[in-house]
């Protein structure tokens, strides 16, 4: 038998419900959660993302600004912008679009920003706060995923989960929630990197495979065993000779994998939509935290 379809679209219509009657809730002491998302430079890929937050926000009642900026912009003057977003009490939330050209120091840049704004969750101090086991922002593809595998009850308590992939973005936020005292955590982690010698030693003791390498295909069946949940977060832009000129797909080979897996997220559909309604999410409870 096929395994199940994890799809994201479910699990990000409820998001999308619990944020429309927080807004309304907002909207009600003249409150519209505002996000600042800060871009550099002039990645297609970046640009995409950042217009369907700004689409996805307006949708949902609230706002999203975009500072767009030219990748030759000195430092200071990009720390002076994230200074004026810090104080301006209409901005709930403010976002770095990453990846920012290299001669920036993001690490730096990311420390600048509010921790309160921070809805990204990647300042330290919320970094911190995560794993402490107390989050304030939960990063928001970590909490995506998070999120399809309590909708679809996949239970990790006491299970092994391999995370394919240690990124601040995704693998060690996961990694830090995962192995918590949460009633959806408990899990016995294992995080692998581009140093880890025989991956299959480590993927195939997987529960619970979480691949975030942006390497395509590097899961296979082979290196899985049978029943295995896997959460595909990759997204890996292929080129070919269709009209778009492209196919989008995942860290694992999904067809392939298909019969021996018990619950798979597809690429795309899966994690995907996931990370905009977190992000949506974020931006309103760092708004309803400026009511005192
Ligand atoms: P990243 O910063 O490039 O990190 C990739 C990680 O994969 C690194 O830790 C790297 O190891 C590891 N890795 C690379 N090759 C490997 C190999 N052969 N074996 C084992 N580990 C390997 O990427 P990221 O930002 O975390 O993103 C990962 C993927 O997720 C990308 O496809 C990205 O597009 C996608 N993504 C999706 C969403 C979403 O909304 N669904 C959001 C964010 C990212 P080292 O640390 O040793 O280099």
């Amino acid at each position: 038998m096929d395994a199940i379809e994890l799809r994201g679209k479910p699990v990000s219509d409820n998001i999308y419900s619990e944020i429309s009657h927080r807004v309304k809730k907002l909207s009600n002491k003249n409150i519209k959660p505002e996000l600042a998302a800060i871009l550099i430079g002039n990645n297609p890929a970046s640009e995409i993302y950042v217009n369907t937050k700004r689409r996805m926000f307006s949708k949902m009642g609230c706002s999203s600004k975009i500072y767009h900026l030219n990748s030759n912009i000195d430092q200071n003057e990009l720390l002076n912008l994230i200074k004026n977003l810090n104080n301006d009490t209409n901005v709930h939330g403010i976002l770095l679009q990453l990846p920012i050209p290299e001669h920036f120091n993001s690490n730096e840049i990311l420390r600048f920003i509010n921790p309160s704004k921070d809805v990204d969750g990647f300042h330290p101090e919320n970094l911190g706060y995560l794993l402490q086991g107390s989050p304030r922002f939960i990063p928001c593809t970590p909490y995506g995923c998070i999120e399809i595998l309590k909708y679809y009850k996949i239970n990790l308590k006491s299970k092994h989960v391999v995370i394919v992939g240690r990124s601040n973005i995704v693998g060690k936020p996961l990694m830090a929630l995962l192995s918590q005292k949460f009633s959806y955590a408990n899990a016995t982690v294992t995080i692998c990197h581009s140093y880890t010698t025989n991956l299959s030693r480590y993927t195939s003791q997987a529960d619970i495979l979480i691949a975030a390498t942006g390497i395509p295909n590097l899961i296979t069946k082979d290196m899985v065993k049978k029943d295995v949940v896997i959460i595909d977060v990759g997204i890996n832009r292929i080129e070919d000779d269709s009209d778009k000129g492209y196919y989008i797909t995942g860290d694992v080979n999904y067809k392939d994998i298909l019969d021996k897996a018990s619950a798979i997220t597809p690429v795309p559909g899966g994690v995907g939509p996931m990370t905009i309604a977190m992000l949506l999410y974020n931006t309103v409870i760092a708004a309803e935290a400026t009511i005192i």
